[in-house]
């Protein structure tokens, strides 16, 4: 990668799109981890067409792009991310709804999201209750708890391909499988017609209150974190494996293996991102020398080298 390249590259968008294009903004007060360093450029497009513009402009001059929703499934290294990070919570969180078919922006938040299907007596979402994310997170990741995932209610999604085209993927093409969708890969999400069914305002303001109750008695939500770090593995559950390894408060730094929920590794104290990966690490070393499952990462890994993906990805 040019790096005089990367540098004209910015400063003509920083000229171009002044409003909506920050230089060398921190990522960590965007992500839920609360750590990491700084991305080239922090780019909030005002609209659609704006966007277009941009990743057409990064994928000519070969600069990296990375589409961030609330950074709630992301661990952004302490270096930070060389190129533009782009955030679709201006051009893409219109939400609205025919009958039964809900229309919602890709950067909307779940929450909100949740909120305006209490509102209209729409049913069918109310597990999302309490999952901190946009949907174009949610969609990416193919989000979701207790009884269900975003993917059951997907009609079908707006994207920009890779080369900044529009296109609309019908929810097969999404591949949607357990916190997948393969089919999104290198597709930004604009949003999404999702299915709901007829529901009762006071019957889902109760079931939202449940599952938060339910998320507050399980989870360390005092501390910041991702969520799970681990996927569940085959016919087992990361957090078990994980305690059963003997890695529950294990610490390095500012970053523990909580002792609450196992499968959460918690920014306790001031962490760095390289102490939340070096906990990751060695809890996937410790669980493989104890039961011989390597856990594979939920969580993203933005801005880390290759070397450091794969030594996360495989024994
Ligand atoms: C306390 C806590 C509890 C959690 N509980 C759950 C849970 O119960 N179930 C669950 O599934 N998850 C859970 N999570 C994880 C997280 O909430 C979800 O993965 C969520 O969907 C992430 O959304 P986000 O907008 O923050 O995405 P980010 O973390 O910002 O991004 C995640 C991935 O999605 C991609 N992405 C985001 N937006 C777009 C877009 N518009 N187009 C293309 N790609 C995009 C990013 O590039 C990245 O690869 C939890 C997290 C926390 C902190």
């Amino acid at each position: 990668m040019n790096s005089e390249k990367i540098k004209k590259t910015i400063q003509r968008l920083k000229r171009e799109y002044p409003d909506s294009c920050r230089l060398d903004a921190p990522l960590a007060p965007l992500t839920s981890y609360q750590v990491g360093g700084k991305a080239d450029v922090l780019a909030t497009p005002a609209t659609v067409e704006e966007l277009e513009q941009i990743i057409r402009c990064c994928t000519r001059e070969g600069v990296p792009y990375f589409v961030m929703g609330k950074g709630a499934n992301v661990l952004v290294h302490d270096e930070g991310f060389r190129g533009v990070v782009v955030l679709l919570e201006h051009c893409c969180s219109q939400l609205f709804h025919e009958g039964e078919l809900l229309y919602v922006g890709a950067g909307a938040t779940v929450a909100d999201l949740v909120e305006y299907c209490e509102k209209h007596s729409l049913g069918g979402l109310d597990y999302m209750s309490g999952i901190p994310g946009t949907v174009g997170g949610a969609l990416r990741m193919n989000a979701g708890a207790f009884v269900g995932e975003i993917g059951d209610r997907v009609l079908r999604i707006d994207a920009l391909d890779k080369k900044g085209r529009r296109v609309q993927l019908p929810r097969e093409e999404a591949q949607f499988g357990y916190r997948r969708a393969d089919g999104l890969e290198n597709k930004i999400l604009l949003g999404c017609w999702l299915f709901l069914e007829p529901g009762d305002r006071e019957q889902l303001s109760r079931s939202r209150e449940d599952y938060l109750k339910r998320r507050a008695e399980k989870q360390p939500l005092e501390y910041p974190s991702c969520g799970s770090v681990f996927k569940r593995p085959p016919g087992d559950y990361a957090g078990r494996l994980i305690e059963a390894a003997g890695c529950k408060g294990f610490t390095v730094g500012g970053a523990m293996v909580s002792p609450k929920h196992a499968n959460f590794v918690v920014n306790f104290n001031h962490a760095a991102a390289g102490d939340i990966y070096e906990v990751i690490w060695r809890v996937q070393r410790k669980v493989y020398e104890h039961s011989g499952v390597w856990l594979e990462l939920e969580v993203k890994l933005v801005g880390f080298s290759e070397e450091d993906q794969r030594r996360v990805e495989k024994p």
